[in-house]
């Protein structure tokens, strides 16, 4: 297992307190790691800063055959990083395996291509005997920060497009999930020139908060919670850094009367409780119309009641657990309060299963109304809250009366209904007839709180580039 950061090209471990990685099938310590001193991270920065210049003047062509390989490397071990990303976050095998990799080997070919043709508009004469042209070049050294819920794809997303800029980059994986950023370490020494990619390891407010203050950092890329994103924009306003922020979400689920609930509960049953419910996107606030709520709670509990998990055969789970004790207490505490009201019904779920690690059993919440915690705040967790609502105004403004805005969906069999209804929301990304589907060529960003930071897609490359205008007098 590496287990060392990646500064400049030498490997080395870090000098200060030790964080417990551990397995949340089991809670045991997997390894005890140690994270970077200031000195360290100022070292990264430096060699990120003395990588730039020769890597922001490389050729798009150059920095596309960069990330073929480096895409090449991860299909390459995808057993390995499948196994770490499974030991690490819990995850089941089968879905690191046939979700996760093959989408994060895509993200790199995709930016590859991406950076290879860049649109712009073209270059004119916009005063007379003055041509001017616009240039879009990298921004200078990103501090990328990574989430715990997909480690090794944040990082694909976060780097693919940094580097494939002309950008580089010191990255921060969380410091629950280094493992596959610390295999990934190697890779990346092997494949790319000396200091365009550094990693450091350790805590958000110590490593993470000098990397984020550090005034050589030109630009910040941060997914994490809303809280950590302000603190990110503190430090960036004292020197103007850019940001680009992708916080959490709340996703709202709208099913009209005429939806094919098969479908729906399908859809739930996979996108609510994906990943143990630990993503920005889930499908986690359901509001249902008046003549299908009752079948929907009904068919979803039932559905939700069979999902696997906890099994000694992990090829047979279909979610894995919470990553912490932490993150099990915390949803814990979202289900218990909500069950103390009396409008609302645990119909399946509700609590942690006997046995070790940090399970939870998938949960409905039904009932719930639009004031209600469980409605409001994001949990995190493998939980869904089901609402009744009468008319599609009053679904219209409940699902937009959140402060997040990353996705959404809606669904009915009514293509105009379904137009209409996308147009009023403010999300980042509605989908109709189906959720959290993503693909490497449209961007995944909020709206709102949950931030706007654009990643995959042409929209990340633009995000991670400053466009210049030059103009020469004839
Ligand atoms: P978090 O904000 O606690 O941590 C995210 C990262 O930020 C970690 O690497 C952490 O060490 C670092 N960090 C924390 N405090 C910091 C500070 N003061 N300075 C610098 N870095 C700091 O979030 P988390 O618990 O790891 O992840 C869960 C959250 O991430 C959820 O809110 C979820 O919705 C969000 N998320 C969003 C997206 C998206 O695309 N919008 C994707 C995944 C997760």
């Amino acid at each position: 297992m590496d287990t060392q950061m990646l500064i400049g090209s030498t490997f080395e471990s870090g000098t200060e307190t030790e964080e417990q990685i551990l397995n949340p099938r089991t809670g045991e310590t997997i390894r005890q790691l140690p994270e970077a001193s200031e000195s360290q991270i100022n070292r990264a920065v430096d060699s990120a800063e003395a990588a730039f210049d020769t890597w922001s003047r490389t050729t798009p062509a150059d920095r596309s055959s960069y990330l073929l390989k480096i895409a090449d490397r991860i299909e390459a071990e995808a057993d390995a990083f499948a196994a770490l990303e499974a030991l690490n976050c819990g995850k089941p095998i089968n879905a690191v395996k046939e979700d996760e990799i093959p989408a994060i080997v895509d993200c790199y070919r995709f930016f590859a291509g991406a950076v290879r043709c860049v649109p712009g508009v073209a270059a004119g004469e916009y005063m007379e005997d003055h041509t001017s042209m616009i240039r879009r070049d990298p921004i200078g050294i990103i501090a990328s920060i990574a989430p715990w819920n997909y480690p090794l794809m944040m990082m694909a997303w976060k780097l693919a497009p940094a580097i494939g800029g002309g950008n580089t980059v010191v990255f921060k994986p969380s410091e629950q999930t280094p493992l596959s950023a610390l295999k990934m370490a190697h890779i990346l020494a092997e494949v790319l020139p000396e200091g365009v990619v550094n990693i450091v390891l350790g805590r958000g407010q110590t490593v993470g908060s000098t990397l984020i203050n550090h005034p050589k950092v030109d630009m910040i890329s941060i997914t994490g919670d809303i809280a950590t994103g302000r603190k990110v924009l503190e430090a960036a306003a004292k020197s103007v850094k850019r940001t680009h922020l992708e916080l959490g979400g709340k996703a709202p689920v709208i099913v009209f009367d005429d939806a094919d609930i098969n479908a729906v509960v399908e859809g739930l049953k996979a996108f609510g409780y994906y990943n143990a419910g630990q993503d920005c996107t889930a499908a986690c606030r359901i509001y249902a119309g008046p003549k299908v709520y009752e079948k929907l709670v009904a068919d979803l509990t039932s559905a939700v009641s069979d999902i696997k998990y906890g099994l000694e055969d992990d090829t047979q789970n279909e979610i894995g657990p919470l990553i912490s004790q932490r993150q099990q207490d915390r949803v814990a505490s979202f289900v218990q309060r909500a069950a103390e009201q009396k409008h609302i019904e645990i119909t399946t779920g509700g609590g942690a299963p006997d046995g070790g690690g940090f399970f939870y059993k998938p949960t409905v919440v039904a009932g719930a109304t639009q004031q209600d915690e469980i409605v409001r705040r994001e949990v995190f967790g493998p939980v869904v809250s089901v609402t009744r609502f009468s008319e599609v105004e009053e679904a219209v403004n409940w699902a937009n009366d959140s402060d997040y805005g990353l996705a959404s969906s809606i669904w009915t069999k009514d293509v105009s209904r379904a137009m209409a209804t996308a147009a009023r929301l403010k999300y980042g990304c509605t989908w109709i007839n189906t959720h959290f589907m993503l693909v490497n060529e449209m961007p995944h960003g909020g709206l709102k709180q949950s931030g706007y930071g654009k990643d995959m897609s042409s929209y990340a490359l633009e995000d991670y580039t400053a466009v210049r205008h030059v103009m020469i007098a004839h």
